[in-house]
């Protein structure tokens, strides 16, 4: 069996002077580390580039232009972008990927930059498709290494707002609520918030844990699952016009369906590892999805356009309350740093690693300031099993 291991390597710098037409050469400022990559780095999911047994991680990046293809027009050296993850396959039969909407893919075949099948951006410059970049503004700056997991929750809004469209008359007291904790949980949450739904975080820690107060701070509620139940909750508040389910926690999930409202719809956007099967009342499941005109739907990965939504997001969330936002990422740490956090048990809100020193565009007009050397170059890597 082949050797499985996560580390850095040394690898040589992408041909930044023969770029092919349409395609950037980026440096990577920040990548943030998620339950995903965790599981990548465990050996539970992912894959390695065809014909390759290593995989660079991460996916969820904010870069800077360093220098752009023939024909690149939407982007200039030393704007941010972050990178979109999902590439699509190349099935002639598949209409979504035909289309830009490989998060919709029917087949299967697509590839997941840093997760299955494409190099990821822990590594200090890559080489992307212009059509794959989305443009931070200024005023999002650093904070865009957000944008990829927003973008998720974004997506879920998209088809949300589909679903609501049904239902033609004024929705303005409706209530949501969120499942888990986590980033994505507190990112959505921050996105209902802004969205005007009365939210309210519904997750395992106690009451006074830091998450708890950024919910807070958010003008949401914090209810911690220890201390009150789900029929405690709803009949204290009413059942919820939302839930979003944002922590892969199958038992925890639909144990909160007798809570969601009439009309309501539930969304799941947790990717829970495989375990036991657990007992599950079917029938009234049936009977009140029926009955009362539920929706529930799964949603992973995003298209472009939510990812500028997530942009938009952002720079909303920034305006209602930058300090919460700011909270949400806990910790920032070095390349090195990498394998270890990787390997260690997730928790808390997010941590990112810092891998380069962006550039002022008032050095403007040719390439950033040079980042380090060949030598020093190095990208987490993940050997195939
Ligand atoms: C990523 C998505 C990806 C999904 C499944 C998530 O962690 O944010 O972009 O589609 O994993 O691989």
């Amino acid at each position: 069996m082949s050797e499985r291991v996560v580390r850095l390597i040394e690898e040589d710098e992408p041909d930044g002077l023969r770029l092919a037409p349409g395609h950037v050469l980026l440096r990577t400022l920040e990548v943030g580390v998620c339950g995903t990559d965790r599981e990548i780095a465990a050996f539970a999911y992912g894959s390695a580039p065809a014909g390759t047994d290593r995989l660079v991680l991460g996916h969820e990046a904010l870069a800077e232009v360093v220098r752009t293809g023939a024909g690149v027009a939407r982007v200039r050296p030393g704007d941010l972008v972050v990178p979109t993850v999902r590439r699509p396959c190349n099935r002639i039969e598949c209409p979504a990927c035909r289309v830009g909407y490989q998060d919709f893919c029917t087949t299967g075949q697509f590839v997941e930059r840093g997760i299955s099948g494409a190099g990821g951006f822990m590594t200090e410059l890559f080489v992307e498709e212009e059509r794959y970049l989305v443009p931070v503004p200024p005023t999002v700056g650093e904070l865009g290494v957000l944008v990829e997991p927003l973008s998720v929750a974004a997506k879920a809004f998209a088809q949300l707002d589909a679903i609501l469209a049904r239902l033609p008359w004024d929705k303005d007291r409706a209530q949501a609520l969120v499942l888990g904790a986590g980033p994505i949980g507190v990112l959505t949450a921050m996105g209902l918030v802004v969205k005007g739904y009365r939210t309210v975080v519904f997750s395992r820690e106690p009451d006074d844990d830091d998450r708890a107060q950024i919910v807070h701070s958010i003008g949401a509620d914090y209810v911690s699952s220890e201390s009150t139940d789900i029929h405690g909750l709803a009949s204290r508040m009413g059942r919820f016009d939302v839930i979003v389910e944002a922590v892969g926690v199958p038992e925890f999930a639909f144990r909160t369906l007798p809570a969601l409202a009439v009309n309501g719809t539930f969304i799941l956007t947790g990717v829970p590892a495989p375990r036991p099967e657990f007992g599950f009342d079917g029938a009234g499941l049936m009977h009140n999805f029926v009955m009362q005109n539920q929706v529930m739907f799964g949603t992973v990965n995003a298209d472009h356009a939510s990812y500028e939504a997530a942009v938009r997001m952002l720079e909303q969330c920034l305006v209602r309350f930058p300090d919460a936002v700011r909270r949400v990422i806990a910790r920032r740490v070095a390349l090195d740093e990498a394998p270890a956090l990787l390997r260690a048990a997730g928790g808390g809100v997010k941590t990112v690693i810092q891998i380069g020193e962006a550039s002022t565009k008032a050095r403007d007009g040719g390439l950033p300031a040079p980042g380090r050397s060949a030598a020093q170059s190095a990208s987490a890597r993940a050997r195939e099993r």
